[in-house]
């Protein structure tokens, strides 16, 4: 296979640039990686876009693979620092962003980056994610140290449904209160279908643009009570929250003081937790926090 320069990389389809880069470099998808190459020049467009349109001072990509996103987000004319972990994608990564000088591919684990010199006000973090770290990924992203302008993600349909659900759906759980604690506002992008990746992945695929709140929900009185409530009610969802409440070893609580603790949170004690709304979570944390200090 011939060499091909960075323009006329860039005159081909998606798919023709990736087959091309796949051969030409003796590449196969590696599946514990989650490699599923985008193929779809307008959804890479449209994804590419929700994170230019935010007006970042800087972008952060998680996972670039062969560059799908990243030559489109280089269009942002601000630094892109891309974190790929498969060291073998560096080469051809290279040769297709050849010369742009606000590109920075770095072969390291985005898990283990540290992140810090890469975070302002105007930092937008995107990538079509390996799915098989979707959540620890969001959590180190709603976990900066400066809040991100903004999130956009491909993800499982599954993990968006979750993170979208109303209480009492079967989707909802502590994946969805998580993010509405740390997440203003979820917009969808688009829905991409298998096909629209090589090799496609076995389940259907959402991108979302997520607003990061600029700080905690103000109703929460201790983030350490909200989460110590949420991880009770969902650890324990089959049972009451009485007796979820009672169970859960990180609470304290015995079965009277649970019953106290609800009535001051307002919330039946038959009740499981996977009906209660964001705000009930709030004035179950709250409550929890008021019970300990009473003590
Ligand atoms: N962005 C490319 C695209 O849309 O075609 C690739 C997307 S593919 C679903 C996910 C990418 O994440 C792969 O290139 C994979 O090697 C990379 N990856 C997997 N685990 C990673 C990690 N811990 N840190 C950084 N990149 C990772």
């Amino acid at each position: 296979m011939g060499e091909a320069s960075a323009g006329n990389l860039l005159n081909m389809s998606l798919l023709a640039r990736t087959r091309h880069l796949m051969a030409r470099h003796g590449l196969r998808p590696v599946k514990s990686l989650g490699q599923n190459f985008l193929i779809d020049g307008n959804i890479a467009q449209r994804i590419a876009s929700a994170a230019v349109d935010c007006g970042p001072s800087c972008i952060i990509e998680i996972g670039p693979g062969l560059g799908a996103l990243t030559r489109l987000l280089a269009d942002a004319e601000v630094p892109v620092i891309a974190f790929e972990k498969d060291r073998k994608l560096k080469t051809p990564l290279d040769e297709l962003l050849g010369g742009l000088p606000s590109v920075q591919v770095r072969s390291e684990d985005f898990l283990k980056a540290d992140l810090s010199a890469h975070l302002g006000e105007g930092t937008v973090a995107c990538g079509n994610l390996p799915y098989y770290i979707t959540t620890p990924i969001l959590e180190k992203l709603f976990l900066a140290s400066t809040p991100l302008r903004a999130i956009v993600v491909t993800a499982q349909r599954e993990v968006v449904d979750r993170i979208q659900a109303a209480p009492g759906s079967p989707e909802y759980g502590s994946l969805t209160v998580f993010c509405e604690y740390f997440v203003e506002c979820v917009e969808s992008v688009c829905a991409l279908r298998p096909s629209v990746f090589i090799p496609p992945p076995s389940v259907q695929s959402m991108a979302v643009r997520m607003t990061p709140r600029r700080r905690p929900p103000e109703a929460v009185a201790s983030p350490e009570h909200f989460f110590s409530g949420l991880r009770a009610a969902f650890g324990y969802r089959r049972k009451t929250l009485k007796k979820a409440l009672a169970t859960a070893p990180q609470t304290g609580l015995s079965p009277a003081d649970s019953d106290a603790v609800l009535a001051e949170a307002a919330i039946s004690p038959q009740r499981r937790g996977e009906t209660l709304s964001f705000d009930e979570f709030t004035a179950l944390g709250n409550a929890l926090a008021a019970w300990e200090e009473a003590r």
